[in-house]
Order: structure tokens, then sequence, then C-alpha cells
């Protein structure tokens, strides 16, 4: 994809879900994007929206896949210290304070560099420790990373490689959603959130950027910014960081998906019924269980029972796949 440079600090921007602003994640530079570089980023968007069409199946998801990588993607080189050269093809780069994320077919692959080589142990320990809950059916552990690898770079820098799913992209690269498509992706976001809780941590990088979805399966995943979760009631720097602070986090990036600043500016509009944009507005439940059943009541009110798949329900019954 293509980036743009900060002018203050030379950094790579981070683009706005509308297309039209543009961040720097280092220096917190704001600059409003000319008229080629928002419709750019638009017509991307789009192309990604395109995929959030269920009907696709396995040959032609696999088509327009290939037609994106071709047309999005960089080819970058690293060398490890004992000589191999590692080749990427990535489609997005996120460049945080901690680590770069590349985004490549069916892998993430992060970049520390030696200054913050503790993040990646810190990532391997935190997702290594991570428990689900046996009762569940479906197979939680699919939604958060399973590491592949590791590597030391000859410039003192690390690499450490995470598995995904070839359909599954950062949440980002799909711009604004309707109200129906982040109705579903919260679903996700509460279900993600209750792992979370059932580990007692906070991940304070959730979010639009460490957000994966597949845009076929109505998934998300957390991949990005594990180096920073911390157990509840940690503080660092003087906050102290809470679960309920994951709460906030998904109503934030719920907001943001719909185009809106922040979740306190969501208006009711006629794709975002009053309750739902109540529920983005309001404060959470003090747990990520309560919250769930609060947003699975916002979600009937929102739109109805029989107008909406529950996302209770098994991926067989949604799509009419029997395995
Ligand atoms: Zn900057």
């Amino acid at each position: 994809m293509k980036y743009i440079t900060c002018k203050s600090c030379g950094a790579s921007m981070v683009i706005d879900p509308s297309g039209k602003n543009a961040y720097c994640p280092y220096c917190g530079a704001e600059y409003v994007l000319d008229h080629r570089d928002t419709d750019y980023y638009r017509d991307f968007y789009d192309r990604m929206r395109g995929f959030l069409k269920l009907s696709a199946d396995a040959q032609e998801r696999r088509r327009r896949a290939d037609e994106l990588w071709k047309y999005a993607a960089d080819e970058m080189t690293f060398e490890c210290t004992d000589g191999r050269k590692i080749n990427i093809r990535s489609m997005n780069t996120y460049k945080s304070k901690s680590a770069e994320a590349y985004t490549a077919r069916e892998n993430i692959i992060f970049r520390f560099d030696p200054y913050n080589a503790d993040k990646s142990d810190r990532f391997r320990r935190a997702v290594s420790a991570l428990d689900y809950p046996s009762a569940d059916t479906r197979s939680l552990s699919d939604f958060f990373p399973l590491i592949s690898g590791g590597f030391k770079l000859s410039d003192g820098s690390s690499l450490l490689a995470i598995k995904k799913r070839a359909d599954e992209y950062p949440l980002r690269l799909f711009g604004a959603l309707s109200g129906r498509h982040t109705a579903w992706l919260i679903g996700r976001m509460e279900n993600i959130c209750c792992v979370l809780e059932y580990n007692s941590l906070v991940h304070p990088d959730f979010g639009i950027d460490t957000l994966y979805i597949d845009p076929y399966e109505h998934q998300a995943s957390l991949y990005g910014g594990w180096w920073n979760a911390v157990k509840n009631n940690t503080s660092v720097n003087g906050r102290i960081y809470k679960t309920r602070d994951n709460l906030t986090a998904l109503r934030e990036t719920a907001a943001r998906v719909l185009g809106f600043e922040c979740a306190a500016d969501v208006k009711e509009t006629p794709d975002i019924p009053k309750p739902f944009a109540d529920f983005l507005r309001g404060a959470p439940e003090g747990n990520a269980y309560d919250d769930f059943a609060l947003w699975d009541d916002v979600l009937i009110k929102s739109y109805g029972e029989r107008k909406f798949i529950n996302m209770d329900t098994d991926d067989e019954e949604i799509y009419g796949r029997g395995h």
C-alpha cells in the first residue's frame, strides 16, 4: 500500500478510516490529505470492503486475493545474523513506537530494534500464557497469535513472526464500515474481551491497528501489540490499567470504524439506531461477560432478532457449511 511520510519527523503516517486525514504515531503531527491521496485510500478501502460479501467461494477468494496482493504488496528483504535472507511480501506496514508490523499473506512479522528487543520476549510470554475457557465450543485460540518463528537480524534488530489466515487483513484497511458490519465486529470484539477478562489481562493497544478481520467469515483476531499487555490493576507510568479499559477500547474502535472521531461523538443515524449509538457513547459494564450480554440486548433492540445473524450461533448454522 502507498505510504505518506510525516513532514516533521519522516515517519510513516497513519491514515484515518475516512481517507481524509493522517496522523503521525511518533510526533503526533496531523495532516489533511490532498484529493489524490484521499481518492487512493478511498479506492483501496472500497476494494477491501468488496470482500465483505459472503458469497465468495474458495476459488473466488483466492482470485481476489491474488489480484489484491499484486496491486498492494511491497517486497522487502531482511538479513539474518547467519547471512540468511528473509524475503517478505507485505501489504501493509504499521509502525508503532515499539515495533513495525508487516502484514504478509500468511504471517504478520514484527520487527523490533535493539532498544526494544525485550518487547519481543514480552509478546511471546503474554501469548504463551493465554488460557481459554474450556466450556467454549469454538476454538477461541484461533483468534489470538500463534508464534511461528523468531530471527535475529544483522543490524541487531529482531523479527517475530506469527501466523494469520490468508483472508485476514488489518481492520484499518477497510476504512469506514456500515452499522451492520460494525455490529458483527463488536460481537467478535466482545468475544476477544471475554478471553482477556478470563486471563485478567488489559491490552492497552486493543484497536484498529492490532485487530485483523476475515471479511468472508466475519471473524476478528487480536494479533498486534501484545508486548504492552498487563495484568488487571497494574500501574504503568502512574496509570492503573483495568480490564474494563478493554471495553472502552472496544467502543472507541467501533466509533472509529463507523467514521467518528471518538465514542463520545457517535450520532444516531438511519444506519446506527439509537440503542446502538447509546451503547457506544455509554459506559461499559463492569466486566466483559456482562458487557457482552448488554451488547446482545442492544443488537436485538437495534436491528431486531430475526433480521440479524446471532453471533453466538455456530458458523455452520450461519453459513450452511456442514463438516
Ligand atoms: Zn512525525
